[in-house]
């Protein structure tokens, strides 16, 4: 096996840590527990504003929970987060959340799901405005032809393009995604992760995003960096660069193929797979 490129923990850990004081996403000894068991063991990551990082891991891992965390939903039980310099207390409109089930509300048309949704968020902006700033959005992820409808008239994939332009109207420069595509067909789901990819290429300044997932593939297409989080307790047991592998512009195709891809893809099974092993033999 081809040892993967990992990150150089203590880089990230001390140097990169200052210059991004002020600029990024930072968790250092962040635990958590929701009842008396250790969920989360003890996260350091610090990610760069402007970096496409997925978290990958298996089920149980602390995934959603870390995500909730960053997103403010939930407090950690010890340790600091920061977005920006600044600590993160609470949901903020600087950190978006899109998760699995699409939360729209289901009596309400498309457009007006995304304008209320903008309303909230800037009560300042005229009614005229919000809609107007949701058809934007909604013509940016490709539903202008959907706008009127109602969620129980979209398809799953037609959902999801739903939530991702209403976090695309609120603005949030840090976006925090939940295995968004986890319920699609696979070629919607390559869709959308183009249409994503497209959204962080064309955004200025680069927007953050963290992207949880248990597809290997998903991980590798997406992100030039996969943070591995293994279970029981959930912690980071590698941080891989992966900006090598991918092409730009990103093509599918010729990633699939490369030999680069399948040494990267097997290591992270192999990762995935010990820390597996490790927890059968604690548990025996
Ligand atoms: P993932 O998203 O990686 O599948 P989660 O963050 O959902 O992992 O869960 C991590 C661990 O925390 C699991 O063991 C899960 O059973 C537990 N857990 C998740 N949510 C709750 C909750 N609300 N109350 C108690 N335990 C929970
Ligand atoms: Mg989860």
């Amino acid at each position: 096996m081809r040892t993967p490129r990992n990150h150089n923990a203590d880089a990230y850990a001390g140097n990169q840590k200052e210059e991004m004081q002020l600029s990024g996403l930072i968790l250092e000894n962040i635990d958590f527990s929701y009842d008396t068991t250790l969920t989360l063991d003890n996260i350091d990551l610090a990610i760069p504003a402007g970096q496409f990082v997925t978290l990958l891991g298996s089920s149980g891992s602390g995934k959603s929970t870390l995500l909730r965390l960053i997103a403010g939903l939930q407090t950690p039980t010890k340790g600091k987060m920061s977005w920006n310099g600044a600590p993160i207390k609470g949901t903020s409109l600087e950190r978006g959340v899109v998760f699995q089930d699409y939360a729209l509300f289901p009596w309400m048309s498309v457009i007006d799901n995304i304008a209320i949704a903008i309303g909230k968020a800037r009560p300042a902006t005229s009614r005229a405005a919000r809609r107007e700033e949701a058809a934007e959005a909604l013509r940016k992820v490709g539903l202008a032809a959907a706008i009127g409808k109602y969620p129980f008239e979209l398809s799953g994939g037609m959902r999801q393009r739903a939530a991702i332009a209403r976090a695309l109207a609120l603005g949030s420069p840090l976006l925090l995604m939940d295995e968004p595509f986890g319920a699609l067909d696979p070629v919607n789901r390559a869709r959308l992760q183009d249409l994503l990819l497209g959204i962080w290429e064309a955004s200025a300044p680069r927007k953050t995003f963290v992207f949880v997932t248990h597809d290997v593939d998903e991980a590798l297409y997406l992100s030039e960096r996969v943070v591995i989080l293994g279970s029981n307790p959930g912690r980071v047991i590698a941080d891989l660069d992966n900006a090598h592998l991918l092409n730009h512009p990103r093509d599918r195709q010729n990633l699939f193929a490369s030999e680069a891809f399948h040494a990267q893809r097997e290591a992270i099974a192999e990762l995935l797979a010990a820390d597996t092993l490790q927890h059968l033999s604690a548990a025996a």
